[in-house]
């Protein structure tokens, strides 16, 4: 029989490039692919799957759940939608209101479409970013090469140096509707702004009447020890957006909103068919209540310290940044490709957003033996 890879290429489209891998089955932070050989997945999805693969709460909630009661239109409510709303607003320590969808971009396109709502439409957004490739969140995000052959994209886009508070100050009037940011640049290469940055950009937001729209699509549910980035900086954003980790595996995505940027939408604004469907929103609500039983936010520090510390003694190594299991390796020469295939040789799944930098953004539940394996095959690489 012919194997997934090739049927993969007579029947899909090729936007990613070509698969290295087929994986059939997951199991935490290991995946096995289709020959049988086992990795630790140090990208967990790409930040996506926050409990690992096939956690029992995660498939006991969405078992249950589809059992009882699956899709409903979004003209009902039904209790999970309404419970993980809740959950989210009490974690982020603020009055707000969701709006669910099915991904990251959907997530931004709705702050996109609120900021509308203000009456101004200028956005301020930064060079590097990433916020999704639908044609609105391809307006916000900063890499020309991906927006290129799309032009002309929608909206009135200004995109300004990232950790620039000058360049923001400059870019930002009382014309323009919303700032937004991601608290570290994933897709850019795990980039890390100067310390103060997010606290500048609510200043200049506020002075001139912006919403300030943080996408903690990478960054947020637990990712970098935190339930959201913003939170390790005391700042007050009007809206985040999320994704990835929040449905543990299921698609779902949320925009929340807070203060008066809350009541921004009204019946009729905004609206997606399966966006906050239940089944979705249980895997959330057994993701969010099993970070915090287990103290995994604690767990996620330790083990991202311990991971930091390991990598960033190797000779070819320049510096580790990043922020809890969120991590990027910057190395000395532009060899991140052939780091990937190396460690994927060795079982293990990391990758390279940038020529020079490996990325690190396990699931939460890693253990620190899977971190210390992942250091000594490391130290293997010449
Ligand atoms: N925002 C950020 C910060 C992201 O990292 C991503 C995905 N890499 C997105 C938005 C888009 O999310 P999705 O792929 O679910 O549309």
């Amino acid at each position: 029989m012919s194997s997934l890879v090739d049927r993969w290429s007579q029947s899909m489209m090729n936007n990613y490039g070509t698969p290295p891998i087929a994986l059939v089955r997951g199991d935490g932070a290991v995946v096995t692919d289709e020959t049988g050989k086992e990795y630790v997945d140090f990208l967990g999805g790409i930040a996506v799957n926050a409990l690992g693969h096939a956690h029992p709460a995660v498939v006991a909630a969405v078992t249950e759940q589809i059992s009882q009661l699956g899709h409903v239109s979004n003209l009902y409510v039904a209790e999970p939608c309404v419970a993980l709303a809740e959950l989210l607003l009490a974690l982020a320590g603020r009055a707000g209101r969701v709006v669910f969808g099915n991904s990251g971009a959907e997530a931004n396109e709705a702050a996109f479409k609120l900021s509308r709502l203000t009456g101004r439409t200028h956005v301020v957004a930064t060079h590097g970013a990433f916020h999704g490739r639908t044609m609105g969140a391809l307006a916000l995000t900063g890499q020309p090469a991906k927006a290129e052959p799309f032009r002309p994209l929608p909206g009135d886009v200004t995109h300004v140096e990232f950790g620039s508070l000058a360049a923001l100050d400059a870019a930002v009037s009382d014309r323009t509707a919303m700032i937004i940011l991601e608290p570290i640049q994933g897709e850019n290469g795990v980039v890390v702004p100067p310390a103060g940055y997010l606290a500048g950009a609510r200043e200049i937001a506020t002075r001139h009447g912006a919403l300030l729209v943080l996408d903690e699509v990478q960054t947020g549910i637990g990712r970098t020890g935190h339930w959201f980035h913003h939170q390790s900086e005391g700042v007050e954003p009007d809206v985040i957006t999320l994704a990835k980790g929040l449905g543990g595996g299921l698609p779902l995505g949320a925009c929340i909103a807070f203060g008066p940027a809350a009541e921004l939408f009204t019946p009729g604004s905004h609206g997606t068919t399966f966006g906050g469907n239940p089944v979705a929103c249980a895997a959330g609500l057994a993701v969010v209540r099993t970070i915090a039983g287990e103290g995994l936010l604690d767990h996620v520090k330790r083990v991202g310290e311990q991971l930091r510390r390991g990598l960033e003694n190797h000779p070819l190594v320049d510096h580790v940044r990043g922020a809890g299991l969120l991590l990027g390796v910057v190395l000395r020469e532009p060899v991140a490709k052939e780091w990937v295939a190396a460690l994927a040789g060795q079982g293990f799944l990391v990758n390279a957003p940038q020529p020079d930098v490996i990325r690190l953004a396990p699931p939460l539940i890693i253990s620190a033996e899977q971190a210390d394996a992942l250091i000594t095959a490391v130290e293997g690489i010449q």
